[in-house]
């Protein structure tokens, strides 16, 4: 924790990169470790439910998947949230990348966050391109639609679909320019996550997670801890 307290001191450009493990402290599983959460009720493992062919041939049940496992809008921001958002307003740190759809960085105060696999909070007709909100989407049962008549999806990265090129672009630029790169609560293993962090040719390259990681080596430091734990210790 001091090595760490004296990296984040010395740092002007921090870019945090963050996983699942950031938002599963506040109650989001998951899924990729909790198949068996699913399996009683779901016929498909999460992954299949969550892929662009399993959307456009069981566009129901996908829904009803949806709404009921991946949504998570009560969720609140944790301590690795509020933390990174005080350090993106004392002007330390220039951007959060992450991996996750839930929006808890917004939530706790982050301006400029980088969402590679997209968020629940925007959605789109897949016919004619209109934008809408969450609520279009919870609160209709079934299928939500437009007023075309077109399906409105979640702007979300669904296995099979290529991420955004120019949210990823962006991401390269600030993990390349950073002085410090911490990544936590991701196992590295999640394209895009380890072709980024190759990018990184700053001072010090943090990883906090539970469990170690193929890029330990590379680290000058390495926490494996939960995220939110590390984070509420960080004076800034
Ligand atoms: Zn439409």
């Amino acid at each position: 924790m001091k090595t760490l307290q004296s990296i984040i001191d010395e740092s002007e450009n921090i870019v945090f990169f963050g996983g699942a493990g950031v938002s599963t402290e506040s109650g989001i599983p998951d899924f990729r470790s909790a198949d068996g959460l699913y399996s009683e009720r779901y016929e498909y493992p999460p992954e299949e439910m969550l892929s662009h062919p399993f959307f456009i041939r069981h566009t129901a049940e996908f829904f009803d998947f949806y709404r009921s496992k991946i949504l998570h809008l009560d969720a609140k921001p944790g301590e690795a949230h509020k933390k990174l958002a005080a350090l993106e307003k004392a002007g330390k740190l220039s951007a959060v990348i992450t991996q996750n759809i839930d929006g808890l960085h917004q939530k706790a105060g982050s301006v400029n966050v980088l969402e590679l696999h997209g968020s629940v909070y925007r959605n789109y007709c897949v016919k004619c391109g209109r934008g809408y909100g969450i609520e279009h989407i919870v609160d209709c049962g079934g299928i939500p639609e437009c007023a075309c008549g077109g399906v409105v999806r979640p702007d979300v990265v669904l296995y099979g679909e290529n991420l955004d090129p120019d949210t990823m672009e962006s991401a390269a630029g600030y993990i390349s320019a950073a002085d410090t790169l911490i990544v936590g609560g991701t196992s590295l293993s999640v394209y895009p996550a380890a072709g980024l962090i190759r990018l990184f040719r700053g001072a010090n390259l943090v990883l906090i997670n539970k469990t170690p990681t193929p890029y330990d080596g590379r680290a000058n430091l390495v926490i494996n801890s939960g995220i939110g734990e590390v984070f509420s210790k960080i004076r800034i």
